[in-house]
């Protein structure tokens, strides 16, 4: 006998944004059964919405949050119902956005084709007739298809340093706090310091030493553009300088531009030539993502002032180990440097080489070539359409990437807007991909 759609069944693994988002749009787009499988018992937080800190902000606009695309409005109503009205061009916390998605499956709360699974998937594999997971417990999951939602590769837990997504940042000392990293992450523990009245110094150190930028009061306007694809990464970057002279000289500013370039970003990555793309990360990656990844404008006031009154440095430099106490650092010029700290925060973010950092699933499926890392180590190799690539060169059609996972093949996949895109476009499996008879 054949399955119709309506008895197929999908496994999701990973139960943050991505996993809810994916379980969510296959559940009302199918008649498909869902078995999601999380780590954690509060489906949807995953470590961007797990904070519990009131001043670690969306760094995305109210109205651009919902899960779904064709219900932008979504995320209001859900503010509204629980009685956290907000203005669609406000920042709300990143704790209530994790409350809206672990409410995200509640309309299948008590629909058999939804299971939730705690437990951590640690080996999965594809055959004619399926996939088989296998979690840490020994229990065993028969899927047709299996969607890797597993986020980011996370740094192992190294002495002396605090992950930045484990840190509360309590403690109120007069010691300095070295943070690695000036990214999206360093502002938060900042603001996490800067709250818990902490009166020492806080020196934060990355290569290039760049802040991520403030948004802007207004909303930026987003025009339809057509960037220069499949160019040299100076070619592009050269048009978009140019174009965001323009919206300055038009009255706007270059958000406009930022924000206008950001429907081509998948497309203009997958134009690129493996070379090209490993440009760009040298080169424009960083700058690109001060542009794009901006801060509240509140939170933006309170850096800067906090730099201003000289308890927030900023400083170019590479980290190279922490002791107990002690963080070693590489100036620029080459010099070494040992800067006594209270605690030194890893805020190092999530482009982390899966093949080192990755969760055991990640390196079982490295190790036994279901899957294999992209040329550029930024990630699994995937498919634009999400099929994970395994170390013989083919696409695995039962196994697909979601979200951050397939970072290598879109790049611009780890905010929700894009994440929900490609949650509609897996929801419903590729007819090339024949259902498990059975
Ligand atoms: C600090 C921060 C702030 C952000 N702010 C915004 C924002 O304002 N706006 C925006 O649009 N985006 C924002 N993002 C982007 C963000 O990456 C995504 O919104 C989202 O976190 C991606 O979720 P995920 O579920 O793919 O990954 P994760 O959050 O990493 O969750 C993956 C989950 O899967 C679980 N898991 C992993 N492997 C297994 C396994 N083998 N078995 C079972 N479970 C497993 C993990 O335990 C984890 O819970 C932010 C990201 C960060 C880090």
């Amino acid at each position: 006998m054949t399955k119709t759609q309506n008895d197929a069944h999908d496994l999701v693994i990973g139960g943050g944004a991505t996993g809810v988002i994916m379980a969510a749009q296959i559940l009302s787009r199918s008649g498909r059964r869902v078995t999601l499988v999380g780590r954690d018992a509060a489906f949807g937080h995953g470590i961007a919405y797990s904070t519990r800190d009131a001043d670690h902000l969306l760094n995305t606009r109210v109205a651009s949050m919902s899960a779904y695309s064709d219900r932008p409005d979504d995320f209001m109503d859900w503010l509204a119902a629980n009685g956290l009205p907000a203005r669609p061009d406000g920042f709300v916390s990143r704790a209530t956005y994790g409350r809206y998605m672990q409410d995200l499956l509640r309309p299948w709360r008590n629909d058999p084709r939804l299971t939730l699974v705690q437990g951590e998937v640690v080996r999965l594999r594809p055959g004619a007739a399926g996939v088989t997971a296998t979690l840490d417990d020994g229990r065993a999951v028969d899927a047709d298809r299996a969607l890797l939602a597993t986020g980011h590769a996370l740094a192992a837990e190294e002495a002396g340093l605090d992950n930045a997504w484990r840190f509360d940042g309590a403690a109120a000392t007069d010691g300095r706090v070295v943070i690695i990293g000036t990214g999206l992450s360093m502002v938060d523990q900042t603001l996490s310091l800067l709250n818990g009245r902490h009166r020492g110094p806080i020196v934060a150190v990355s290569r290039r030493g760049l802040l991520p930028l403030p948004h802007d009061e207004g909303v930026p306007e987003v025009h339809a553009i057509h960037p220069p694809v499949g160019g040299p990464v100076s070619q592009l970057l050269h048009w978009v300088r140019r174009h965001a002279r323009e919206a300055e000289a038009a009255g706007g500013t270059w958000r406009d531009t930022v924000d206008s370039l950001r429907p081509h970003a998948q497309a203009l990555w997958q134009a690129m030539s493996q070379d090209q793309r490993r440009r760009f990360l040298r080169h424009a990656a960083s700058w690109w993502g001060i542009h794009r990844h901006r801060i509240p404008p509140g939170s933006g006031a309170r850096i800067r002032a906090a730099m201003d009154s000289g308890q927030l440095e900023i400083r170019r430099g590479t980290f190279r180990r922490a002791e107990p106490g002690v963080a070693h650092l590489r100036a620029p010029d080459g010099t070494e440097t040992r800067l006594d700290a209270a605690r030194i925060i890893d805020c190092r973010g999530i482009l982390r080489d899966p093949a080192t950092h990755g969760s055991p699933l990640v390196r079982d499926l490295l190790e036994q070539g279901v899957a294999r890392m992209d040329p550029l180590r930024i990630g699994l190799d995937v498919t634009p359409a999400g099929h994970l690539i395994g170390r013989d060169g083919q696409p695995q059609p039962r196994l697909l990437a979601v979200g951050p996972v397939a970072r290598a093949a879109l790049w611009e996949v780890t905010a929700i807007p894009d994440i929900r895109e490609q949650a509609v476009q897996l929801a419903i499996p590729d007819p090339a991909v024949p259902a498990v008879a059975g």
